[in-house]
């Protein structure tokens, strides 16, 4: 059954992002399930809908200004307000690069999808989201941006400093949203999905999409009296 709520899914044409989009329409969402190519998108889209569930495409690429106005501009015109967003789009660099080889137009590439591609996504959807009695933010991170693990020793994550890194920035772009918003309803939270079989890791992980998406759709349904401003996956906090 419907909820009567909208819920907004970046990137979710495949992967974790389609399992989200997909979690949220079973739970009774109305899932705007965005992607930046709209074949793809339509693709997707056409498949859940076959499930019977309430999802409908929006064309968002989230490094593109015009892309995320014109996305908030049609959120606005046919709901006048936006229950949910999952900023999960996200791009990773290639693997095994020492810090010291990073390409530094490489590593912005990373910084623009993960990074800039959520304050931007995050500010065009905050008023729709102020007008929710219930807003949550659900950012996808990773548990590679968890800076106490890339400090570790015998880790392998110094050579993984752009996606690594952009992924430490964004949980704390997360913090940041979440004291702006401490005192309205709107909860802003990031996940980490674990490692699971996508193309982002050319389908190396070990979990599934679905089992990566479930905590996003936890975050996304937080009570009231639920944390704003954390860092989980699917065992609790993760350690920053
Ligand atoms: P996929 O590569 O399968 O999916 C990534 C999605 O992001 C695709 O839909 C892709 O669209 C979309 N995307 C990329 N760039 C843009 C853009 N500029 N605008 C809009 N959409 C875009 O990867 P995953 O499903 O694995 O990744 C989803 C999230 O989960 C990412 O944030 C990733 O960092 C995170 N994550 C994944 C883990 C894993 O093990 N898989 C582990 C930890 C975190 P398109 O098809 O057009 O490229």
């Amino acid at each position: 059954t419907r909820n009567g709520r909208v819920a907004l899914v970046t990137g979710a044409n495949k992967g974790i992002g389609r399992e989200i989009a997909r979690g949220l329409g079973q739970v009774g969402f109305t899932v705007l399930a965005s992607a930046r190519d709209r074949r793809r998108g339509a693709q997707t889209v056409a498949e859940l809908a076959d499930d019977g569930l309430d999802v409908r495409f929006l064309q968002l690429d989230v490094t593109e200004e015009p892309s995320v106005f014109a996305a908030a501009d049609r959120v606005e015109a046919e709901f006048g307000r936006l229950d949910v967003l999952v900023n999960n789009a996200g791009i990773a660099n290639e693997l095994g690069v020492a810090p010291s080889l990073t390409v530094v137009d490489d590593m912005r590439r990373v910084y623009e999808t993960n990074v800039f591609g959520v304050v931007a996504v995050t500010n065009a959807m905050l008023p729709l989201l102020r007008k929710s009695e219930a807003a949550r933010i659900v950012n996808v991170s990773s548990r590679l941006g968890s800076i106490s693990q890339q400090a570790a020793p015998n880790t392998e994550l110094g050579l993984f400093m752009a996606y690594a890194s952009s992924k430490a920035a964004l949980n704390a772009i997360t913090v940041h949203y979440a004291r702006e918003l401490a005192d309205t309803p709107i909860k802003v939270n990031a996940c980490a999905p674990g490692f699971c079989a996508t193309d982002l890791n050319g389908n190396l992980g070990t979990r599934t999409p679905a089992q990566g998406a479930k905590i996003a759709v936890e975050l996304a349904v937080l009570a009231a009296d639920g944390p704003t401003g954390g860092f989980f996956d699917e065992n609790g906090p993760v350690s920053w």
